[in-house]
């Protein structure tokens, strides 16, 4: 049997009106009203969009369009049973029926849904993806279709079919089962990584090929880059949180779990609500601390890149990553996860030396095929391109995506240029240090020698080995230490030097090491920069605390929005949901500057649908009333 198309004169009125009066926003961003369109009418989709893009009412508004048609309801598969619960709950609120079957719901539970499902009174079904192969849920699906109630299929996080990323699952690979089983059905895919890699591998492996694909800016206007270099990043980081986040929510990432214990530790230690987030960590620490950085406001989740698919927090402030992820991609994504809401929001890293180092040495000896090895490289060195940039990060990064772009101006390089130097000289010093103290010993050593004889240091060990008698002994004194590295560290983002492996990793030359050494390949290096001046907090001496809108408010707009913010904290946990599935941040600012009387006031504010409006209005309005 084959769905009916809608037509699509009807279509578009439907779903701007579900955009409007279910989600309360008045306009669709980017590619959505296309996207939404062709899906509502029975077209198959891939979407590629940036994290925060606002994929989720690419599938719930033809659902809801869909299902109003009479053609039934649509399956969503999503990765993360842990945030099923959230994202329904969230649709509650709008006023939609959606509902989810997975392990955590007791017998009785999952047979009253498969009852509702067959009344036809849901309209988006989330499963995760190993549902497909179980047979009492293939069972319920094909009676849905006998019925000519099963209207669409939604892959989230559709690069989970491929190998190429790090959220690999291979249940995604049994997928195809949907189409094969359920010929006609319309599906659509979305995800947020890009790269051509893994868009092939999704159209490939999940049959997708004949797919209309929508491939949006990657553009997060509202990030603001910022890469550092490490001098001691622990204090860096707790610098830049202080200084600009104080109290708001954030996620830093590190590279170990050891790395993520001290760090929670340590910003704990200095006031800062922060929880650790591992995968060492017993299950129901980690689904606990998951619960409070969604349902408090204000934490700090310091983790591995094992946390975060999947989580829809909108009002994440910031993103920090105290070590150097593996590649852009990584990198994107996780800073995608700050700002969703549009508001400003900071994406921040410090990179140093050994970064490098670390990175290149585990691609070296990771038990990979050379081939695979020299993939990781390349997108190694195009982070390594990134982070030692003195141009805008936004036009190198989207630059990365296949995006061309003009310089941002909100991005660190672009807010502070930064001086640059000469460090061609340099550079060719500590290269023909490299070149003679293998002539004269016959083997490499590591960066802290080479930068203590480079700069005329007789240490015990520059003595044992007769360094002190190489011709350029002493002759870069005039560099300091943190010059040097970070020439070194250029030269090795370059592939003049190789890092070689071992206990102790030792620099070498390569072939590229000569353009260099005869000064025909300038180096240029960018200046330490200083720390960013301090962003003024918002302290209202009428409530004590700092209080931080996302909008310009007076006193008694602000007394207003704590107001709110206190009422919703209620409510949500009343509902047993994140506070934001309530109400953004941005729609309860919006309501404290209009300081609404009536109801009529509260209409056009965006972020309030019909349900809402309905459920809450009475109680905002007292509220605000500041009675
Ligand atoms: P993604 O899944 O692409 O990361 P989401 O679907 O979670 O993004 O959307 C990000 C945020 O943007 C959400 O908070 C959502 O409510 C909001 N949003 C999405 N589309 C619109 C729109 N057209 N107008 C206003 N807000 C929107
Ligand atoms: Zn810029």
């Amino acid at each position: 049997m084959i769905a009916n198309p809608l037509p699509s004169s009807t279509t578009l009125d439907a779903c701007n009106g579900i955009l409007r009066t279910v989600f309360g926003y008045d306009a669709f961003r980017g590619p959505q009203q296309s996207i939404v369109e062709h899906v509502a009418q029975g077209g198959d989709a891939l979407v590629l969009m940036p994290t925060g893009g606002g994929k989720s009412l690419c599938y719930q508004i033809p659902a809801i369009a869909r299902q109003q048609a009479g053609l039934g309801a649509t399956l969503v598969i999503s990765p993360l049973i842990a945030l099923m619960h959230d994202q329904v709950g969230a649709l509650h609120e709008a006023g939609v029926s959606a509902a989810f079957l997975n392990s955590t719901l007791s017998g009785d539970e999952a047979y009253q849904i498969e009852q509702q499902l067959l009344r036809g009174e849901i309209t988006l079904l989330y499963a995760a993806p190993e549902r497909v192969s179980n047979a009492r849920f293939l069972a319920l699906l094909d009676s849905l279709f006998e019925r000519g109630k099963l209207s669409l299929f939604a892959i989230d996080e559709a690069h989970c079919v491929s190998q190429w990323g790090h959220d690999f699952r291979p249940d995604y690979r049994n997928l195809t089962v949907l189409h094969e089983r359920y010929p006609g059905i319309p599906r659509i895919a979305l995800t947020a990584t890009a790269d051509d890699l893994t868009r092939a591998d999704i159209l490939e492996r999940l049959q997708l090929e004949d797919a209309r694909a929508f491939v949006s800016s990657f553009d997060r206007p509202n990030i603001r880059y910022t890469i550092v270099e490490k001098k001691d990043s622990t204090t860096q980081l707790l610098r830049f949180i202080e200084r600009e986040h104080e109290g708001e929510a954030g996620i830093v990432y590190c590279q170990s779990r050891k790395k993520v214990e001290d760090m929670a530790q340590t910003l704990v230690d200095a006031g800062i609500k922060a929880l650790p987030y591992h995968a060492g960590l017993d299950q129901k620490v980690r689904q606990t601390n998951q619960d409070r950085f969604l349902r408090e406001e204000g934490i700090v989740m310091v983790a591995t890149i094992a946390f975060g698919m999947g989580i829809d927090k909108p009002d994440v402030r910031f993103v920090a990553h105290r070590d150097m992820p593996k590649n852009i991609e990584g990198y994107y994504q996780e800073t995608g996860r700050a700002g969703r809401d549009g508001l400003a929001a900071d994406a921040w890293m410090a990179y140093g030396l050994q970064d490098v180092v670390n990175q290149r040495r585990m691609i070296d000896e990771s038990p990979a095929s050379e081939e695979f090895k020299q993939v990781m490289r390349g997108k190694l060195d195009a982070l390594l391109g990134l982070a030692e940039a003195t141009d805008c990060r936004r036009v190198r990064l989207l630059g990365y995506f296949g995006e061309a772009s003009q310089p941002c101006g909100n991005c660190d390089n672009c807010l502070n240029p930064p001086a640059v130097w000469d460090g061609t000289d340099a550079a060719r010093k500590l290269l023909s240090t490299i070149y003679r103290i293998h002539q004269m010993s016959g083997v490499s050593f590591g960066a802290g020698h080479l930068m203590d004889i480079v700069r005329g240091k007789a240490t015990e060990k520059v003595t044992q080995y007769s360094h002190t008698s190489l011709s350029t002994f002493g002759l870069g004194s005039d560099f300091s230490e943190l010059q040097l590295r970070g020439v070194l560290r250029q030269l090795i983002a370059m592939g003049a030097v190789a890092v070689q492996g071992g206990e102790f990793s030792t620099l070498q030359l390569t072939a590229e090491s000569r353009a260099v050494l005869k000064g025909e390949v300038p180096v240029m290096l960018r200046e330490s920069v200083s720390a960013p001046a301090d962003r003024k907090s918002r302290r209202n001496p009428r409530l004590g605390a700092v209080v931080k809108a996302p909008i310009n408010l007076d006193s008694e707009g602000l007394l207003r929005y704590s107001a709110l913010k206190a009422w919703r904290a209620e409510v949500a946990k009343e509902h047993n949901l994140p506070a934001y599935v309530i109400f953004h941040d941005a729609t309860l600012a919006a309501i404290a500057q209009r300081a609404p009387q009536s109801l009529d006031d509260l209409q056009g504010i965006s972020g309030i649908g019909a349900k809402k409006l309905e459920a809450y209005a009475s109680d905002v309005l007292r509220v605000v009333a500041l009675e």
